[in-house]
């Protein structure tokens, strides 16, 4: 196991009725901005309820978020909060609104053009206006971890930031919120908390146990409740799990002491920027493809996998791994999610488009290793057709 250290300082208080916990977890004389997306959080009654309990305080909105986050969008509550003094902010919604919360909290006070946050992935960051998020999305685990990833529309350029200063001082996280997301939703959230955690189990060399049965327990458990998930959408139980499990794919637990490989993901943003494809989406289309491209490197591990998460104990170790790979694309499908780039009816042209917006982007030593090069990165899409 490598040496690590792991710092998580955000509340989580999870639960139905936990909202009006706002009262107390909201500083009594925060004069606060409750950001938000389109119309979910105004028709469910989420932000109603938001409002209500944050009482006599001084509160401010900024709606229209949108999916994706943009640079452009985000300035705009930057602006918002310098003229009105506001000093609290509240994400309610999923990970797009939350990542862009975290932006905005970093930009209001940064010393130059606050694109260089991305450009420097977070590194000069110094730090953040304080906020807490109320979670409607159960997928991206921005709730409890210092990541987002914001895009320049202007540019089509989607980069992620990274910094201690954007951990969510708390998260509310009501399962019975996630009642109404249409079944698109939950299905890209289920297969984005699995992808988070292959990105950190599905690496070499093996040797973290206790990181390794955690993840598996992950996985298991997303093989389990996704397909429910959608059959039974307000089974309080399941979606009380699927939170949870969003949560702890991402917070940092899993992937503490163990190399992580996240070109999955990389390779999604730039499909994602160029092509609007939905970002869990995009990572059913690049995973199975670079776990079959990459599968010398991740050998072991593949085949940990295929007994482990998938109970494949016959044949060959090429064909379990060809089985775990083939399962993983399976189980993606049989939730609604396309996996092969023909689906979206892109091709040989936006596979050159990609690989060269990868270079642009500085994306040549992609993977736990640092191998996977734009070559490489051009046979996981070609792999992907
Ligand atoms: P999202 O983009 O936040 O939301 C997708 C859609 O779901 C929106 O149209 C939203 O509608 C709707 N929605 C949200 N809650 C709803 C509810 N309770 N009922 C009905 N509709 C609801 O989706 P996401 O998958 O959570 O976030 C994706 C973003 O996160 C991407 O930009 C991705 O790159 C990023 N990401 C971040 C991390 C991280 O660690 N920070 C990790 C992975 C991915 P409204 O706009 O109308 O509310
Ligand atoms: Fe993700």
């Amino acid at each position: 196991m490598q040496n690590f250290e792991f710092y998580n300082p955000t509340k989580i208080v999870f639960g139905t009725e936990t909202i009006s916990r706002l009262a107390e977890l909201v500083p009594s004389d925060a004069r606060v901005l409750i950001l938000y997306g389109g119309s979910s959080a105004q028709k469910n009654g989420t932000l109603d309820e938001v409002k209500s309990a944050l009482g006599a305080r001084t509160v401010r909105e900024f709606g229209g978020i949108e999916p994706n986050p943009t640079y452009e969008t985000l300035m705009r509550a930057v602006e918002q909060i310098r003229s009105e003094k506001l000093d609290f902010l509240l994400a309610v919604g999923g990970g797009s609104v939350i990542d862009g919360t975290k932006f905005v909290a970093t930009a209001v006070n940064f010393n130059g053009d606050p694109w260089e946050i991305l450009l420097t992935h977070g590194q000069n960051v110094e730090g953040a206006l304080p906020f807490g998020s109320v979670l409607t999305l159960p997928a991206t685990g921005s709730e409890m971890n210092c990541g987002a990833v914001i895009t320049r529309s202007e540019t089509q350029t989607k980069l992620a930031f990274l910094s201690p200063h954007v951990f969510p001082r708390f998260s509310v996280l009501d399962p019975s919120k996630t009642y109404t997301l249409p079944r698109r939703q939950i299905a890209n959230g289920v297969v984005d908390a699995f992808v988070h955690t292959v990105e950190q189990y599905l690496t070499y060399p093996v040797g973290g146990m206790v990181q390794d049965r955690f993840a598996e327990g992950l996985l298991q458990t997303l093989i389990e409740i996704g397909p429910k998930a959608l059959e039974t959408p307000e089974d309080a139980d399941v979606r009380a799990n699927l939170m949870w499990v969003a949560t702890m794919a991402l917070n940092g637990l899993i992937g503490a002491g163990v190399p992580q490989d996240w070109a999955t993901h990389m390779i999604g943003h730039e499909l994602t920027a160029a092509h609007g494809i939905d970002h869990a989406r995009t990572l059913a289309i690049v995973l199975p493809s670079l776990l079959n491209v990459q599968r010398e490197q991740k050998r072991d591990k593949l085949l940990q996998y295929a007994a482990r998460v998938w109970q494949i104990d016959s044949g060959t170790e090429d064909q379990r791994i060809d089985e775990a790979i083939r399962r993983t694309a399976q189980f993606f499908e049989s939730l609604g999610v396309k996996t092969r780039l023909a689906d979206y009816e892109l091709g040989t042209e936006a596979i050159d488009n990609i690989v060269a917006q990868l270079e642009v982007h500085g994306m040549t030593k992609l993977g736990e290793h640092k191998d996977i090069t734009p070559a490489v990165s051009r046979t996981i899409l070609e792999g992907a057709r």
